[in-house]
């Protein structure tokens, strides 16, 4: 059986700290699902397809590595997809505790449906610990440099 996982998140934008850990996780799989959640009733500074093709450009030499946007429960597109493992990255105790009851909810729902998803934290690298997509999104919107934090920057097309 395929070892699959998916990194769910907004990815608004992606940054360094994401790219570190799906790089750090791919050992482990045969494939890596980086999930775009769409959620109708918010808003994105990146348009979607623009994020797509961002996350794309970094993993280009990538075979395992897929992208694709998804609407409605995480666990539910993770059971469409063959997917027995979620994959989050932790950088602090305010991440731990909010990620602590998103898995046991997802834990105890995935198992009533009968396709148990498992959770899987990797920490942080040191260096991106401080990287953070909504301090990253005030940065550009006050016209700062965001450079340090995102690469491939150009293929970021903000929405209108
Ligand atoms: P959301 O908006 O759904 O919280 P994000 O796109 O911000 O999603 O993050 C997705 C995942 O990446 C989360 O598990 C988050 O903890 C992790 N993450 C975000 N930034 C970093 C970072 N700098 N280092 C490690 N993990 C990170």
């Amino acid at each position: 059986m395929k070892r699959i996982g998916v990194f769910p998140g907004s990815f608004d934008p992606f940054t360094k700290g994401h790219e570190a850990i799906v790089k750090r996780f791919l050992p482990l799989f045969d494939e890596i699902i980086i999930a775009i959640g769409v959620n109708s009733t918010k808003q994105y500074m990146y348009q979607l397809e623009s994020r797509i093709k961002h996350i794309e450009s970094h993993f280009n030499d990538q075979p395992k590595i897929r992208v694709e946007a998804y609407q409605g429960l995480t666990i539910d597109f993770c059971q469409k997809n063959g997917a027995r493992y979620l994959l989050r990255g932790l950088r602090n105790t305010v991440d731990f505790e909010f990620e602590k009851s998103i898995a046991h909810m997802n834990e105890s729902v995935s198992a009533e449906n009968g396709f148990g998803v498992e959770t899987l934290f990797l920490m942080t690298d040191q260096e991106f610990s401080a990287i953070n997509s909504s301090i990253v999104r005030e940065i550009k919107k006050n016209g700062g440099k965001i450079g340090n934090f995102v690469t491939n920057e150009e293929f970021l097309i903000m929405s209108v």
